[in-house]
């Protein structure tokens, strides 16, 4: 058995055409284009080409996008202030801070001091809380992206047996949350579970997010499952330097029923679900009808 492969990109592509039609609706019908604002503190080198790159996607999908640039030395009251303004600015729809802060920053602090209607990588605590409540609010982008891919090969989540790997806050237990909310009987596995291989094994659904590259094996698959692979690692090879994900693709091809690819897979869609949330923020905030993306 060969895997069918979920498409990140072409996934992402057709969702970010869709944000594109839907803020171009909201331009002619309603005079509004949302405004999505990335704060970065520091030099971090990752960090700026992901700003770039989200500032390419907005403006691309006919929204603005506004950079907020602090040193690497900006106090934590300096970015506390800058998210202040920002949340009581009426233009702004979304506010981003990328993570990692500097580690003399408390990001939990600051993070929480975005308005969450604005909270478009939702991070802050009352949107994790509405997401357990089953509430409106807006839902961490790369959890959310992993759902959507996983809804392309299957009809129905309701009732498979979801098992995710990591319990981090930023995708573990948000994906986790989300997939509950899909009806499937959701199993959290991490570092401390016995028999992960045996775990894997039962799942319908296997969710990897961890960060140990090809640490899931083919073999700890079932016949036929649904694999979404988050994990991003660098590694050499060969003497080339590569990304892989945290599962085995070559191995868990030959097992899975549909797999994501690393790169390709859930990396694209969580720029993409970035966008929707900003859009769906966008629309709550003016009280204007959220659209279909
Ligand atoms: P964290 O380091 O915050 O969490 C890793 C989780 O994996 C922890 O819950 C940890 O368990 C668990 N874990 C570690 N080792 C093992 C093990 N041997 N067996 C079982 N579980 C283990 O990572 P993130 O959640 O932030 O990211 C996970 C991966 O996803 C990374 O590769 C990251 O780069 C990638 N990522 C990809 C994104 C994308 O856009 N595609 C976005 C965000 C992340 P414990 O809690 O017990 O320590």
């Amino acid at each position: 058995m060969t895997a069918e492969l979920i498409d990140g990109k072409a996934i992402a592509a057709k969702l970010r055409e869709t944000i594109a039609g839907a803020v171009g609706l909201m331009k002619t019908d309603n005079d509004v284009q949302p405004t999505l604002v990335v704060v970065l503190v520091g030099e971090d080198p990752a960090s700026q080409v992901y700003v770039r790159n989200k500032g390419i996607a907005t403006e691309k999908a006919g929204m603005r996008s506004i950079e907020h640039r602090l040193p690497e030395d900006a106090g934590e009251v300096q970015v506390i202030e800058l998210v202040r303004r920002l949340n009581a600015d009426d233009e702004v729809d979304g506010i981003l801070v990328q993570l990692p802060l500097p580690d003399h920053i408390d990001s939990s602090r600051v993070i929480n001091e975005i308005d969450p209607i604005k909270d478009v990588d939702g991070l802050t605590e009352v949107n994790a809380g509405r997401l357990i409540l089953g509430k409106e609010g807006l839902v961490p982008c790369t959890p959310q992206g992993s759902i959507i891919m996983a809804k392309t090969v299957r009809e129905s989540l309701s009732g498979l047996h979801a098992v995710v790997v990591g319990r981090s806050i930023l995708v573990g237990k948000p994906l986790a949350m989300l997939l509950l909310n899909e009806n499937c009987t959701v199993t959290m596995a991490h570092s401390r579970t016995k028999n992960l291989a045996s775990v894997c094994r039962s799942a319908d659904i296997l969710c990897a997010a961890v960060g140990r590259p090809r640490m899931i094996e083919g073999g700890w698959l079932k016949e036929g499952a649904t694999v979404i692979d988050v994990g991003i690692n660098r590694i050499e090879e060969n003497g080339k330097k590569r990304l892989v994900g945290d599962v085995d693709f070559e191995a868990a091809k030959l097992r899975a029923g549909a797999i994501t690819p690393v790169p390709g897979g859930v990396g694209p869609m969580t720029i993409a679900c970035l966008l929707r949330n900003t859009v769906i923020a966008a629309a709550r905030r003016r009280g204007l009808a959220v659209p279909a993306i």
